[in-house]
């Protein structure tokens, strides 16, 4: 175990079956050796700064239908609700005064807004202030639509692949969504110019290592800037409510061998890691991860974005999220940064320019 650590830690890659073990064979004291040196190829590269990302969920409508999603398109349960432009403007507003400079706009597949609308929204956000880089996260759409929102000022696109492997992606999705498209889709906001997250969920149903392994495989091609995991946690109104949640153990293992795949890779805390142990995101800052992705919804329909059960800061303000997180990270030795948190290289090219 020592000798792939070590291995992994110097050449950033490891045979299939090398990966394999160091899964596999894991225990306490490869997680702490990995933990170790995670950490400090974050600090090598981004010191002990933590950059924030507003998240802004801006509708819960959605024309799919993910078996694991709390907001799928079947669940009847769900209420809906979608954020006016003057809404979301206000958040984002928000964001600004309290410090964010990246402000992320998610939501559902919701074809009521059309392209021109996200592209005026994206305008105004830019035009209000300059300095905040605009994330979108609104799932899969054709490579002119990708372009349209790039052209009206978007940097950055989160689309988790969920899963590398065909067969699994299958049983996670109905026969309407393919993994070809989301790849497909990657590849089309990275050609654009984005710099694009794309990321799994841990311990999704009938995820095996091996599937896993294809992810890091997938991802190591790929190349993203942000790589979002957090672990998979069942909503009791989806096929999947019975399915166990995924490990905060093998969440953070999989930071940490990210962090060492890819030195410089903005790597999220998550929500989710958050949601199913009260010091999650912080044990995720200390196993590599350097990104953390406060809500700046507004209180009233927080409790509507339930993607799974148990989600945190449902009840909060924006300002107690930011003053909270804030909190957490000095805690444990690390400052929140106040700037846009591009990827390393991205701003190396910018000054090549
Ligand atoms: N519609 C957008 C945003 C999806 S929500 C898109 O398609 O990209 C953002 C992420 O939440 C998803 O990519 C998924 O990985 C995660 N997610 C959804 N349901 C979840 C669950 N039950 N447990 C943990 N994460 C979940």
């Amino acid at each position: 175990m020592e000798e792939l650590i070590r291995k992994l830690y110097e050449t950033g890659f490891l045979e299939r079956e090398e990966f394999k073990k160091l899964i596999e064979d894991r225990n306490e004291e490869s997680y702490e050796a990995l933990k170790k040196l995670a950490s400090k190829r974050a600090i090598e590269n981004y010191g002990h700064d933590v950059y924030l990302r507003g998240l802004i969920e801006f509708t819960n409508y959605c024309r799919n239908d993910c078996y694991y999603c709390g907001i799928r398109a079947s669940n009847k349960e769900a209420e809906r609700y979608r954020l006016s432009k003057d809404e979301i403007l206000y958040c984002a507003d928000m964001g600004y005064k309290l410090g964010f400079r990246t402000i992320v706009l998610q939501g559902g597949e919701d074809l009521t807004y059309k392209d021109e609308e996200i592209c005026d929204i994206i305008r105004e956000i830019k035009k209000l202030h300059e300095d905040v880089a605009v994330t979108l996260s609104i799932g899969e759409k054709s490579k002119e639509s990708y372009e349209a929102y790039f052209k009206a000022g978007a940097s950055r696109y989160l689309l988790r692949h969920e899963t590398a492997n065909e067969e699994h992606y299958k049983k996670l999705h109905p026969d309407k969504l393919s993994l070809e498209n989301r790849k497909e889709c990657l590849k089309n906001l990275k050609e654009i110019g984005y710099q694009i997250g794309a990321g799994f969920m841990v311990g999704s149903p009938y995820q095996t290592i091996d599937y896993i392994i294809d992810d890091l495989f997938y991802l190591k091609k790929l190349q993203p800037h942000m790589i979002g995991i957090g672990p998979f946690i069942p909503h009791k109104d989806t096929p999947f409510k019975d399915f166990e949640r995924g490990s905060l153990e093998l969440t953070l293992y999989m930071l940490a061998i990210l962090r060492l795949m890819f030195p410089k890779v903005l790597l999220p805390a998550t929500t989710a890691l958050g949601s199913i142990d009260p010091k999650g995101r912080e044990k995720g800052i200390l196993s590599g991860a350097n990104v953390v992705m406060p809500n700046l919804s507004p209180k009233d329909v927080r409790n509507k974005y339930m993607l799974y059960d148990g989600k945190i800061c449902t009840g909060d303000e924006a300002a107690e999220c930011r003053k909270c997180m804030e909190r957490r990270i000095e805690n444990i030795g690390y400052k929140v940064a106040v700037s846009k948190g591009d990827h390393i290289d991205f701003v190396n090219n910018l000054i090549k320019c």
